[in-house]
């Protein structure tokens, strides 16, 4: 379990949880593949993860995450973009950071009635910005 203290400087200078899980993985030598059989987390998953379209992430996942790769986990939780406060307005259409067209993903899940229930994000290309749509 390395601390943050021997990572190397590559791995700290990534500021998004996407870069930060490719290069903890690049470091560790493994596939996609292999990480997923190591975690039991769906390829889908981790390439989301990896694309920026996850950009936090249960704590469950996180530790397993965190095993495979040889790490405390608050060197991956660090870099999660948590700060839903922080959203002044709600613009479906662009990031107000980089002005970049965000993309629309929709999730599908059952509710406490087990009604079949819609959770709309968007999510900027390029960093951890995402709005949920209720
Ligand atoms: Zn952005």
């Amino acid at each position: 379990m390395k601390s943050k203290l021997s990572l190397p400087q590559f791995i700290l200078e990534t500021k998004t949880l996407a870069n930060r899980i490719l290069a903890l993985r690049n470091l560790n030598n493994l596939s996609i593949a292999e990480l997923s059989k190591l975690t039991k987390i769906k390829v889908q998953q981790l390439e989301d993860i990896e694309s920026g379209l996850d950009t936090w992430l249960s704590v469950v996942v996180r530790q397993k995450l965190a095993n495979a790769l040889k790490v405390e986990p608050v060197i991956i939780q660090e870099v999660e973009f948590q700060s839903y406060q922080d959203i002044k307005y709600i613009d479906k259409e662009t990031c107000p950071t980089c002005n970049l067209k965000l993309i629309k993903k929709t999730y599908h899940g059952l509710d406490h009635n087990s009604l079949d229930i819609e959770l709309v994000k968007y999510f900027c290309p390029k960093c951890p910005y995402v709005i949920s749509e209720n």
